[in-house]
């Protein structure tokens, strides 16, 4: 049996956490480490690209640079272990999903990466305490945009797709998603400007706290009635 309310899918990485901060802290103390300039901190940054470059070609590109002597295996341990270390849950953030969780919205997470990695970061950080639950792509089988993710997160809390929100800041992977199947989406700019032509999202913020009111504040006929479940949301 399906629940009547609203479903709130939330992306993990510079969404709901700050991984991007946690990424820069961690590679400031890297570099003075090692003993390399802090000009070097966009570099690193760059081919980090939000975590998207493997941690592998990530460790191999850093040997390479200072040419260092450690295995790239522990390498990629401390970039993982880096990370971590340095993510925090914003009290406000907690705050904020307690408010929506009140209000009958139930926040899942459905993210891209690595169980093992995903699933540190959601629990080390205490956000397990704030949310319904989570979908990580590597466990799935399936990665966002597909809707098969959502539709599995979705079925995890035996709630209908009809209704829910998608809020996260990869144009492509969530409001993509939400695209795909004619859901409703908040997209957090981060500072950048939106540019892809075929989609966009319903609502543009710049952080969780502002997608959150603008989810619970969206009047009921913005939300989708059924249908189109693979259309494009029309733009706003
Ligand atoms: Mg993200």
């Amino acid at each position: 049996m399906c629940r009547n309310v609203p479903l709130l899918f939330l992306d993990l990485d510079d969404t709901l956490l700050d991984r991007a901060g946690a990424f820069r802290r961690w590679a400031g103390e890297f570099l003075d480490e090692i003993g390399a300039p802090q000009d070097d901190l966009e570099w690193l940054v760059a081919l980090d690209a939000d975590g998207l470059t493997s941690r592998w070609d990530v460790a191999d590109a850093i040997r390479d640079r200072y040419r260092l002597r450690v295995s790239s295996l522990d390498l990629v341990e401390a970039l993982h272990q880096g990370v971590l270390d340095y993510l925090q849950l914003d009290r406000l953030v907690a705050g904020a999903l307690r408010i929506a969780t009140d209000a009958g919205w139930v926040p899942v997470v459905v993210t891209n990466g690595s169980t093992e990695q995903q699933e540190a970061m959601i629990k080390q950080t205490g956000l397990d305490r704030y949310v319904i639950d989570w979908v990580i792509s590597e466990r799935a089988g399936v990665s966002k945009p597909n809707p098969r993710i959502f539709a599995l997160a979705a079925q995890r809390v035996r709630m209908r797709l009809h209704g829910a929100w998608i809020v996260g800041d990869c144009p492509e992977t969530d409001i993509g998603g939400a695209a795909a199947m004619g859901l409703p989406s908040v997209w957090l700019h981060r500072g950048r400007r939106w540019v892809e032509p075929r989609f966009r999202p319903t609502y543009t913020v710049d952080g969780l706290l502002a997608a959150l009111a603008a989810v619970m504040d969206a009047p009921p006929m913005s939300r989708p009635r059924g249908g189109g479940r693979f259309q494009p949301y029309p733009a706003r």
